[in-house]
């Protein structure tokens, strides 16, 4: 185990003494909120961290075992908030990224971690994009305000948790075996499945599926039809197959073809690939009938609330999605998970290694945690 490592869990045991004490004396999270204490400096740090996938994992583009992430703390007195940045390959984010970003942040400058809206403007401020290293700073700054309220976000944001929905589960492109033996697994657990499409062995694919189970399915197909014309024929019978919508049918270039193919089809069209942060909303109106807000790509917590709020006044859709990530970005992203259409939050299901207990799912719908913050305790 390296020093920083060591060190880092050792700071995770000290937060959760911290909480205690903070809820038993008052101590720095009373007098942060009357607004008249003397809190000590922000500490950010942060260590790389590759995440075991349980699958190979094959999408139209590309196939992997392994995704690369950064785990970030932010400490304030005594207390630990926890984020983390995953950088699947098609973000164009790494961990050398990730890591030259994060040593720029100068979070010292800050001893209010309430003031969330400086805080996270200065650290967006600093770069065009990295929007992976941004969530990590966005998240565990929420964490580290929610366990200073001692409340999880859902309640700070007004939510039902009994409002979270039940959340997809991706079953991967591979062979009729794998797949059937992938859904027959999954059928009994959850109460959506997505599969991902975008090959020309899609027709098999669902075929596949549908030999063994009858749940409502959400294909993705990551760009990989070229053709609207086909795409359109193929969504017809996607309907007919029990299938409730469609995620980024065609090409981001293609918006003239994405608009005629969302007039026409019989299912909601979502843009995943189209859509990364808040100011690219409002153009999708027309193009797309709802969007797929992630985490990782809209710098976090804070601009994926907007999003969606956006994102209604617009009367689009909205679902929320993550990358591969550990209990501590899902759980961020479950937080919000009341207030969307569709949720596709399984990407700490799909590692072997995860580092938090956050998020559940039980009968197939998200369990929100009622711990602080983002809901995650340290394993
Ligand atoms: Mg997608």
């Amino acid at each position: 185990m390296s020093t920083s490592r060591r060190d880092f869990l050792k700071t995770s045991a000290l937060a959760a003494a911290g909480m205690a004490l903070a809820g038993c004396s008052g101590g720095p999270a009373l007098s942060a909120l009357s607004g008249g204490f003397s809190g000590g400096p922000l500490h950010l740090r942060f260590f790389p961290y590759e995440l075991q996938l349980r699958h190979s994992f094959t999408v139209a583009s590309y196939s992997r075992t392994v995704t690369p992430d950064v785990q970030v703390e932010i400490r304030w007195e005594g207390l630990s908030g926890y984020g983390e940045a995953s950088m699947p390959p098609y973000l164009g984010q790494s961990v050398a990224s990730v890591s030259a970003f994060l040593e720029k942040v100068k979070l010292e400058q800050f001893n209010d971690p309430f003031r969330m809206e400086d805080i996270l403007s200065y650290v967006d401020s600093l770069s065009e994009g990295d929007s992976a290293a941004k969530a990590a700073i966005d998240i565990a700054l929420h964490d580290l305000v929610g366990k200073i309220l001692g409340v999880p976000w859902y309640r700070i944001w007004g939510l039902d948790p009994a409002k979270a929905p039940s959340t997809s589960y991706t079953i991967g492109i591979d062979t009729p075996e794998v797949v059937r033996e992938k859904t027959l697994e999954a059928a009994g657990r959850f109460n959506v499945l997505k599969v991902k499409v975008g090959l020309d062995s899609d027709y098999e694919m669902i075929r596949t599926i549908r030999s063994v189970t009858s749940v409502p399915l959400v294909v993705d197909a990551n760009q990989g039809w070229k053709d609207r014309s086909k795409a359109l024929d193929e969504i017809s019978w996607l309907k007919e197959q029990g299938v409730l919508m469609v995620e980024q049918p065609l090409p981001v270039g293609a918006i003239d073809d994405t608009a005629w193919l969302t007039e026409r089809s019989p299912l909601p069209i979502f843009a995943d690939e189209s859509v990364q942060r808040l100011r690219d909303v409002p153009a999708l109106k027309g193009v797309f009938n709802g969007i797929n807000i992630k985490l990782m790509k809209c710098t976090g917590m804070r601009e994926a609330y907007k999003m969606i709020t956006l994102a209604r006044a617009l009367d689009m859709k909205v679902m929320i999605g993550c990358m591969t990530e550990t209990s501590c970005a899902v759980s961020a992203a479950a937080q919000l998970s009341p207030l969307v259409d569709f949720a596709d939050l399984d990407g700490n299901l799909l590692i072997s290694n995860d580092r938090f207990r956050g998020v559940q799912v039980a009968d197939g719908r998200l369990k929100l945690p009622s711990e602080p913050g983002i809901g995650i305790i340290p394993l």
